[in-house]
């Protein structure tokens, strides 16, 4: 199966171009790419601390929708956070009684109706098909029963007042697939910003899929596979620090393969949460 990565910010990838090529061809490649990187031990001890894959850690230039920009750093290639979140999530982590259930310690306050907005103004705006995706994904979260959270879709540009902003940031990841996001903050929100970029190549289906697992990072999913990295073509060895992650009791412990948070995705993702996915949102939530 191709398989294809988030985050990447046009660096390593398989690009549109590319999408025959093998996993064989990318995996080592961006393997050591992204162990080149020059990392704070601090910073390197938070992301043991939160359990997120050490493998995958790197600082790079994040986009908001308006055209700025600031320097984050980015984790299992889709998760982006600020130095700050980073540590003090780790603190929070230290705190907590480690059971995280491939959820971060920070969630989403139970109950809570989250604004999210399409994002349609100038270069980072929505295509219809994004927008549609969007939709689509919205209703993936409002369907379910027996979760507390749901969403409140617009489209627009005022996205300062809104709780999360989804917006196509392909202008400056002109040869990457995929998506990024982050997660919840300690005050109980979800992580604002949600990027897709160069999906528009793709049917929305597989929209839909990528915009349905960023926002599953935003309100607090790991991915599943976060200790291999097996929908990849990889198997990422974990060091010591990444044993204690406990499970959503009724998920499977080993590799999910219809998960929609598994770390990398092909191009015939249907868009649709698996039933262990559910049943993790509904304990999460
Ligand atoms: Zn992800």
């Amino acid at each position: 199966m191709r398989t294809i990565k988030y985050g990447l910010m046009g660096m390593l990838a398989c690009s549109l171009t590319f999408l025959s090529c093998s996993k064989d061809e990318e995996s080592p490649e961006s393997e050591e790419q992204n162990l080149t990187q020059e990392i704070p031990e601090a910073v390197m001890d938070a992301v043991r601390t939160l359990e997120l894959n050490d493998n995958f850690v790197r600082y790079g230039t994040f986009h908001f929708p308006d055209g700025t920009t600031e320097q984050r750093v980015f984790i299992e290639e889709d998760i982006v956070m600020t130095e700050e979140q980073l540590l003090q999530m780790a603190e929070a982590a230290q705190n907590a009684d480690g059971d995280r259930q491939y959820s971060t310690n920070y969630l989403v306050s139970q109950g809570r109706n989250i604004s999210i907005i399409g994002y349609t103004g100038g270069s980072q705006a929505l295509s219809s098909k994004g927008q549609t995706a969007l939709q689509w994904a919205v209703n993936n979260y409002n369907r379910l029963s027996g979760v507390s959270i749901s969403f409140t879709l617009t489209f627009g540009t005022n996205y300062q007042s809104k709780d999360m902003v989804v917006y196509d940031n392909t202008v400056n990841n002109p040869s990457g697939a995929g998506g990024s996001a982050g997660f919840p903050t300690y005050n109980g929100l979800p992580h604002k910003f949600v990027q897709i970029y160069g999906l528009n190549g793709y049917d929305t289906n597989v929209n839909e899929h990528v915009i349905t697992h960023e926002i599953g990072h935003s309100v607090g999913f790991r991915h599943t596979d976060w200790f291999s990295r097996q929908s990849c073509g990889q198997n990422v060895n974990e060091g010591a620090g990444s044993v204690g992650a406990n499970h959503v009791s009724g998920t499977p412990t080993g590799y999910d393969p219809t998960s929609i948070m598994l770390a990398c995705f092909s191009a015939s993702e249907d868009g649709e949460f698996n039933n262990n996915d559910i049943t993790a949102l509904q304990n999460m939530y």
